[in-house]
């Protein structure tokens, strides 16, 4: 069977991290007999400059004729001009919504073998492992208007922030499932006390947590859910968020892994169950395309170019993929067993070698994962 990919490297780090997932999956390729045919397309800032535009058509037509998509990252200091008429970062929201990628599943996980590199106490990690569900294709992001403007008394801008029922239904649903798989309590994040789509987002989870009785469901303001993050991380299982609340508070939960390098992510259309590849079962969205995984870190303007960028998180969400796209599940585990294996070892990049270790370059850390399949 042959399985295609579209490979859209990005900006800054996101080819040095991609060029690393890339050797994984060929790994997995050479020994689990598969064939993975990779496409590679522009996107972001780097399309913009060649192109004219974040997310150029030709670059859409791969995505929409792939299985599944592997996404670096996209963004700059070059292109950050706040008159622009386009970002970067319009080519990864635009692919989001037209796909309609609206969950994405940002896993968190505490590795032993570096559970110094957190600079939180190694007692309060101590079973870790949680999901967050993060709504990705409504909300603050997108919602209109969204725009800025001049006035005679100066310059103005604003965002929505707007949910209809159908939105936050389908993401606690997908929530809901996750959960039934899991530890079976489901924390709902919403800012009730003051928005009004927070208010709603409450209602709904309750209706819908009336389908999973077996599931039990809390409600936590999004100012509370980022201090227990930090302050009894172990007791969460799943996690689902607004779109604005799910980025913040999956940046801060990086801190448990150590680094924002180390975590994986995949935007859905939907929720397969194990076993039924390409059968969705939870809410499918009428535009629904292939999957797209990618790294919860942008581009890394700071570290671009030197090698040193971590690839982990990229090579996890390619396992990611392996898994919630193709059903290769024996293949996404060997990938986080090579992961565990190559840090058990003592192999670190600079990000993540408080304790010291051999510190390896990005290219090199890729080889040794690769290798350990
Ligand atoms: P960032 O995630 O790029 O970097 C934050 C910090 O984490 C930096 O110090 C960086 O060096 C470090 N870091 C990130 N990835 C790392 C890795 N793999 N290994 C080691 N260290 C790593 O966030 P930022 O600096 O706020 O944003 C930089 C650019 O990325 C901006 O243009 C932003 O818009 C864009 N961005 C893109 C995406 C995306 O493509 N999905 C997501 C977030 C930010």
């Amino acid at each position: 069977m042959k399985y295609s990919i579209a490979v859209l490297p990005g900006d800054g780090v996101g080819p040095e991290v991609v060029a690393e997932a890339v050797k994984v999956i060929e790994a997995v390729g050479r020994n689990f007999g598969h064939a993975f045919e990779l496409t590679y397309g522009r996107v972001g800032g780097n399309a913009i400059d060649e192109l004219g535009t974040p997310l150029p058509p030709e670059t859409e037509e791969i995505c929409q004729n792939a299985d599944a998509i592997l996404f670096g990252a996209v963004g700059g200091p070059q292109w950050d001009d706040p008159q622009a008429k386009t970002r970067p970062e319009d080519g990864i929201l635009a692919l989001r919504k037209n796909l309609g990628l609206f969950a994405n599943l940002r896993p968190v996980k505490v590795f032993p073998a570096i559970i110094d590199s957190s600079p939180v106490k190694p007692h309060l990690l101590k079973g870790v492992d949680m999901i967050v569900v993060r709504e990705l294709t409504g909300g603050l992001y997108f919602a209109k208007p969204k725009k800025r403007w001049q006035t005679s008394r100066g310059r103005r801008a604003v965002d929505t922030l707007r949910y209809t029922e159908k939105e936050i239904d389908r993401i606690l649903r997908v929530g809901f499932e996750l959960a039934g798989g899991r530890r079976r309590r489901l924390t709902s994040v919403d800012k009730a006390n003051v928005l009004a789509s927070g208010r709603l987002w409450r209602e709904v989870a309750v209706e819908v947590s009336r389908d999973y009785p077996d599931v039990e469901l809390e409600h936590m303001l999004v100012d509370n859910a980022s201090m227990q993050i930090i302050r009894q991380p172990a007791h969460f299982d799943v996690i689902v968020a607004e779109n604005t609340f799910g980025d913040i508070l999956t940046d801060e939960a990086s801190v448990l892994s150590g680094s924002m390098g180390m975590l994986p992510s995949a935007s859905l259309a939907g929720l397969s169950r194990p076993g039924h590849r390409g059968r969705r079962t939870v809410s499918p969205s009428t535009r629904s395309g292939p999957a797209l995984y990618e790294p919860i870190h942008g581009s890394a303007p700071d570290i671009a170019g030197e090698g040193i960028a971590n690839p982990i998180g990229t090579i996890l969400s390619a396992a990611m993929l392996l898994k919630h796209s193709f059903g290769l599940d024996d293949e996404a585990a060997a990938v986080e067993r090579a992961v565990d294996g190559v840090l058990a070892e003592g192999y670190r990049t600079g990000d993540i070698a408080a304790d010291g270790g051999t510190v390896v370059t990005t290219a090199r850390m890729g080889d040794v994962i690769a290798g350990a399949i």
